[in-house]
Order: structure tokens, then C-alpha cells, then sequence
């Protein structure tokens, strides 16, 4: 393969402001396009496809952000073909690497990878045959074809010696064209996936000055960018996609998919009721068609896929997927469900990576915050470090380790859905109750990794009934406004505008109503007062029914005061609560109201919340937050005059639509509420069932 002329403009800074290698044509774009079409069969490029290859033709250092299933690989597999020498690509999962390689020696391309597993004798072919490019000047002689790619996964940069010297011969004779790194976001602390032998990557720049790196993610906030650039010591961001300046190129792709319509249903309080809900919308809407039910853990997939099975009378066909399930059924099932015999894969989030089936047309979330410690159940994870003593320490060896990789829930779970471009369906089911299972799930992840915000950021999306949720994306996930569209240049409109498909931009004005719920706020932060002064501890679901003068109007505290308890679980006792005196009334608000109202007050730090581990599970209490006084130092008099700050949440209105079609009903959810969040006696019941 020869090699081609450099860039049609030969001293780029010379053109500044000029060039973009989003739309400007160049000596290689012919032969790109080609190529493309010939070796891979794909048409057109997609998103910001065409202008990664061409910033990589170009030999710049680029970070390139596009959704899953947004076509990243070919972003440097297709220049890789253009380009004399070997691209090195470093990735995460040893299954991702093997789907890849498999792609590319089906277009007969040849492809290599090694790791830990690799024989010694496979190892050594590979080390002799690049040793040979090297050593060539032309390739004739050599044995075997040219190696193109050669994925690894970032242990071995950090701990093979020989593997580095390796690359560095090929570097220097100028053979090594290019190192990609794969789910780049996992270098950094900050973001969801930290993998310590990312930050060991730093050392790629220092080895091979002269060999540009791409960075590829599928999510990459702002501040995990930055720690990106600097970790992997590439210069600074300057002008996006132009091609003129000396920075690193950015390219981002918009982190929404048109034809994905997300929405947030209300989800019915009883276990059988969400099954009714699921189960009627599908088949309502999907009843033909594949889809993904996320579910939080493995018993719920278990649970769901019977359920949909026997609320349906067997017409949807479901199957279960985690990490339990053996390998053997695990294949079986993804080809049943290829071939469409098992429509519905009730699964964990263990399901999905590196999956590419097409017409995926629905993908629902039964609960929120689809975010479990891969490979480890969050109750077995609790029954070990009860019963083995494991230290903290040891959970936190555990969470460094590589097989343990977590996923973000709405970019990457979602992202299953429709990649064949037709019109699909995210729905994520939430009840403000799902909060507590959030935070005890995300509070085992801050013991591990100490990152916070997250199930705020979840909660905020799933209660938030106005703004469009393609914004809501693109403001979590994506750059700030103006990066983001200098690298998009002509897409600011679009960038700005509301979808039109998603719930909030179909929800019509006369369904939503704001009101000024200040005094039920301090009813609220007034009773969570009292009952922390008296040791006391509630849930949310337990504290929304003690305002309302439901449930008895009394709490469990734990006799002995302040942390020590006497021994086991301490002893009991329940406390009445005298409403009138301590808040002026029951607060006037639906059981439903009340606890959004209890989430806004949480994301607000008005309230906060405790954790308190038993044997089998966390359990989650709420806590007056820092900001509680700032509403409880006025008296109710005060509070009813509209005196200081005031606290608005939009509520939508109870049509005769939304809520009924749900099958909610307010006793089941009052019995649940009492049940959903067990103390260590009941999850011991939960155990036996397992
Ligand atoms: P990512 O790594 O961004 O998640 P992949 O690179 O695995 O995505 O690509 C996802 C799928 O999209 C693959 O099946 C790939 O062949 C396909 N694909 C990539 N680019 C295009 C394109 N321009 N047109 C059509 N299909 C494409
Ligand atoms: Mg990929």
C-alpha cells in the first residue's frame, strides 16, 4: 500500500480559520469513500464520521465523543487502511475486542490481539511479525500479511515491558501510524468507569511523542474531558473541528438519536401492577417486536420475564439475561433472540455490550438507575461483607477490578434501541420510592469510588415533567454550549431546539400545574426535625404517610440514643407524633405529591438521607438536609404569608389519562411502602425466596 500526499493545505497554521475537516473536501477523500464502500460495505458516514477520518489522515490528535452505536470503530479503522504501519488500539473488555476482530477479518483485514490469555506461542508470532515490520523497509519477505490492528487491553501497556519496546522499534521506524483508546472517559476519576490502568496510559505520549492518539466515549461530561486531555497529556482543545489550529481536534456527535422517543412513566406501586403496565404496553404498542426490559438485579429479571409471560398468556416471549446465567444459555438465548423466538430479554446491564441487533424497537427500564456493580449482585455483595468480614478495604480492591465495569444508564442501556435508525422506544418506569433502592445502590458505589451527584442527576431527569429530554441529555452528557458548537458549527439550531418527540415536548400545558408548596415543604422538614432529635428513623415512603396522618402516625426509633444501639438491630420502639403541634396539621397533599415532593426537597438539600446496613440490605433514611433551617426558622404564620424562600414543583395534573391507565392505587401503594425497604428480619425472608 502506498502511502499518500499529506494534507492539501501543507503548513496548517498558514490558512487559520479557513479549513474544517468536517466539510472540506481533501486529496484522500476519494479514496475514503472508496475504500469504505469497497472493504466495509458501509454508503455514507454517519455523523461526524468523514471529518475523524480526515483530522486522522491528517495526523492530529483528536477526541471523539459519539453515542453507542454511533459507528466509532470506523472512525480509525478505515484511515487505518489508507496509512502505512500498525494502529494500536487499547480497549476495556476483552469481549468487545474479539467482536472487533472478528468484523475486521471478515472484510479480510488482518487483525491481532493480545492479553493476558494469549499463548506464548501466539505471542511470539505476533511479536515476530511486527518485529519484521519494523526491521523492513519494503514489505517484501515478510511472513504472513501486514498486521493492521492490534487491540490490547490497558494492562498490557502498563505491565508488559516487552510489549512497549516492541512498539517503540515500530515507532521509530515509522510503522506505528496510530494509538486509539477506546471508552477514553475510562481514564479519568471523575467519570462513571474509572479504570485504574487507564490513568496508566498517561505514559503513551512520553513513549511515542510523534504517534497521534484518538480518544473515543460515548460519554464524556466536561470536567471527565479535561482530566481526559490532561491524563493523556494532549494539548488543549482550540477550535473544535478546524483544521487549522494546534490543539487537539474535538468532534462530538449529538448524544441523542432522533428516532429514540424517551419517556418517563409513571410506575404502578404494586410489583403485580408494574407487570400489568409493562405487559399492556407491549402489546399494545410492540407486540410483534424485540425489545429489552433493564431490570436492577438478577432476581427481578427472573421475576419480570415470568411475570410479562403469564400476565400475557404466553404471547410475549421472554428470557432472561445477567451475569449468573451460564454461558452456554447466554448464547443460546442471544440467538433465539436473533432469530425472534424470545422477543423480550428481561436482563441486567450485564446484557448488551457489544450486542448489535438492529431492530431492537423498545427498550423499557423497570426501574431507575440501572447502575449495579457489574458481575456482582448488590444483596450478595452485602451478604459477603457481612458474613466474611470483609473490610472496606477489600471492597475497594474489589471495585478496581478490571471484571467490575459500570455503565451509564440512559446513554448507554438506550442506546440498544433502534440502531437501525427506525423509530424505537425508551421508557424508563419511576416512582418516587425508587430513590431510597437508588441511593443504597449508589451509596455502595461512593464507599468504593467516592463519586457523588449521580443519583441527583437520575432523580432530577425522572421527576422533571417540563423540559425536553433531549436537552436534558445534551446538558448532562455533552460539552458546554459553546465547545459544542464551534465543533458542530452549523448545528447550534439543533442543538437548542426541543425534540418534539419526547414526553415533556408531547405533554400538553394543561396537564402540568406548578404550585407553591412551601408550607407542606416545612410540615415536612418540621417532622424530619423532630423525628431525628428523637433518634427516630423513616424511609420516604414511611415519612410521606407520617405527614399526611397516615399509617398510625407514629415511627420506630432505636431506644439507647445516637448510634450505639444495644447489639442486634437495637430494641424498637414506636413513637407517636403529635402533627398539630409539630407542623400545624397534616400535610394536604396525594400520598404520590407528597413524596416528589419529599425527592425535590432531597435534590434541593433541604433533606438528606442516612444509610444503615443490615445483613441482606441498606436501608435508606431520610434526614433533615443542610438547607432544612433556611425553611424551618420562620413559624407556619410566616411561611403562609410568603415569607421567605418559597418552593415551587411542577406536579402533573391527575387527568383522567395518565395516572388510571397505570392501575395505580393509592392502598397497595401504602402497604408497599411499609414493605418495599425491609429491615434485616425481612430480607432474611427475601434470602430463603432467592
Ligand atoms: P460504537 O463503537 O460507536 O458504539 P460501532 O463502531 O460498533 O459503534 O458501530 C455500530 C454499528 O454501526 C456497526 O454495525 C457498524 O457497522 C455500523 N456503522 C458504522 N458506521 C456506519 C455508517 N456510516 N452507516 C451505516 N452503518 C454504520
Ligand atoms: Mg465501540
Amino acid at each position: 500500500s502506498k502511502s499518500l500526499a499529506p494534507a492539501k493545505p501543507s503548513g496548517k497554521a498558514s490558512q487559520a480559520g479557513s479549513l474544517n475537516y468536517m466539510t472540506e473536501f481533501f486529496e484522500w477523500s476519494g479514496e475514503l469513500k472508496a475504500r469504505m464502500r469497497e472493504v466495509f460495505g458501509i454508503q455514507k458516514f454517519r455523523l461526524c464520521q468523514e471529518g475523524v477520518c480526515n483530522a486522522s489522515m491528517d495526523g492530529r490528535d483528536i477526541v471523539c465523543i459519539m453515542p453507542t452505536g454511533g459507528g466509532k470503530s470506523l472512525t480509525y479503522q478505515l484511515p487505518a487502511l489508507l496509512n502505512p504501519g500498525l494502529t494500536l488500539v487499547i480497549s476495556p473488555l476483552i469481549s468487545l475486542i474479539t467482536d472487533q476482530i472478528l468484523h475486521l477479518r471478515e472484510f479480510g483485514v488482518e487483525a491481532v490481539m493480545l492479553m493476558g490469555s494469549t499463548s506464548k506461542e501466539e505471542s511470539r508470532d505476533i511479536y515476530s511479525r511486527l518485529a519484521a515490520a519494523a526491521n523492513s523497509k519494503n514489505r517484501n519477505g515478510l511472513a504472513g500479511p501486514e498486521i493492521k490492528f492490534c487491540y490490547v487491553t490497558p494492562e498490557k501497556i502498563a505491565a508488559s515491558k516487552s510489549f512497549t519496546s516492541m512498539l517503540e522499534k515500530l515507532a521509530n521506524a515509522g510503522k506505528l501510524s496510530r494509538i486509539v483508546i477506546d471508552e477514553a472517559h475510562c481514564v479519568s476519576q471523575l467519570g462513571h468507569d474509572f479504570r485504574p490502568d487507564y490513568k496508566k496510559l498517561s505514559i503513551l505520549r512520553q513513549l511515542f511523542p510523534r504517534v497521534p492518539i484518538l480518544a473515543l466515549s460515548a460519554t464524556c461530561p466536561p470536567k471527565v474531558l479535561k482530566d481526559l486531555l490532561t491524563t493523556l497529556r494532549l494539548k488543549p482543545i482550540v477550535n473544535g473541528t478546524a483544521a487549522t489550529a494546534d490543539g487537539t481536534v474535538y468532534f462530538s456527535a449529538p448524544l441523542y438519536r432522533k428516532n429514540l422517543h424517551y419517556t418517563v412513566a409513571p410506575k404502578p406501586s404494586s410489583a403485580s401492577g408494574v407487570i400489568k403496565a409493562m405487559t399492556k404496553y407491549i402489546l399494545d404498542h410492540h407486540r410483534n417486536d424485540s425489545g429489552i426490559v433493564y431490570c436492577m438485579s438478577k432476581k427481578d429479571t427472573e421475576t419480570v420475564a415470568q411475570g410479562l409471560a403469564e400476565e400475557s398468556g404466553g404471547k410475549i416471549r421472554t428470557g432472561v439475561y445477567h451475569a449468573d446465567v451460564h454461558d452456554r444459555t447466554k448464547a443460546e438465548l442471544h440467538e433465539r433472540w436473533r432469530r425472534g423466538d424470545v422477543k423480550v430479554v428481561c436482563a441486567t446491564i450485564a446484557f448488551g455490550l457489544g450486542i448489535d441487533k438492529g431492530d431492537v424497537r423498545f427498550v423499557l427500564h423497570h426501574s431507575v438507575g440501572l447502575r449495579c456493580i457489574k458481575g456482582i449482585d448488590i444483596n450478595i455483595f452485602l451478604r459477603c461483607l457481612n458474613l466474611w468480614k470483609v473490610t472496606i478495604r477489600h471492597v475497594y480492591r474489589a471495585a478496581n477490578h478490571p471484571s467490575i465495569l459500570t455503565r451509564s444508564l440512559l446513554n448507554q442501556e438506550s442506546g440498544r434501541a433502534g440502531r437501525d435508525g427506525n423509530d424505537s422506544d425508551c421508557i424508563l418506569y419511576f416512582r418516587p420510592q425508587d430513590a431510597s433502592r437508588l441511593s443504597a445502590l449508589v451509596f455502595m458505589k461512593k464507599l468504593t469510588c467516592g463519586f457523588d451527584h449521580e443519583v441527583q442527576d437520575m432523580l432530577r431527569f425522572a421527576i422533571d415533567v417540563e423540559e425536553c429530554r433531549k436537552l436534558q441529555f445534551a446538558r448532562y452528557f455533552s460539552m458546554s454550549a459553546s465547545l459544542s458548537m464551534s465543533a458542530w458549527g452549523t448545528a447550534e439550531t439543533d442543538a437548542h431546539a426541543r425534540c418534539g418527540h419526547c414526553d415533556n415536548c408531547k405533554r400538553p400545558p394543561e396537564a402540568m400545574e406548578r404550585r407553591d408548596v412551601t408550607l407542606p415543604a416545612w410540615q415536612i422538614l418540621r417532622v424530619s426535625q423532630v423525628i431525628e432529635r428523637m433518634s427516630g428513623r423513616v424511609t420516604m415512603g414511611m415519612l410521606a404517610d407520617l405527614v399526611r396522618g397516615a399509617g398510625g402516625g407514629s415511627f420506630g426509633a432505636v431506644v439507647g440514643g445516637r448510634g450505639r444501639g444495644k447489639g442486634k438491630g437495637g430494641a424498637k420502639e414506636k413513637i407517636g407524633l403529635d402533627l398539630d403541634e409539630i407542623a400545624g396539621g397534616k400535610v394536604q397533599l396525594g400520598k404520590e405529591e407528597t413524596e416528589i415532593l419529599i425527592v425535590q426537597l432531597f435534590l434541593s438539600g433541604h433533606l438528606g438521607e442516612s444509610f444503615h446496613s443490615t445483613a441482606y440490605s441498606i436501608n435508606v433514611y431520610v434526614t433533615p438536609g443542610p438547607g432544612a433551617l433556611r425553611i424551618t426558622r420562620y413559624s407556619k404564620e410566616d411561611v403562609e404569608s410568603g415569607r421567605g424562600q418559597r418552593i415551587q414543583v411542577t406536579f402533573l395534573r391527575k387527568g383522567k389519562d395518565a395516572a388510571k391507565k397505570n392501575g395505580r392505587s393509592t392502598k397497595t401503594g401504602d402497604e408497599e411502602a411499609s414493605r418495599a425497604y425491609s429491615s434485616g428480619a425481612k430480607g432474611k425472608k427475601r434470602k430463603r425466596g432467592e
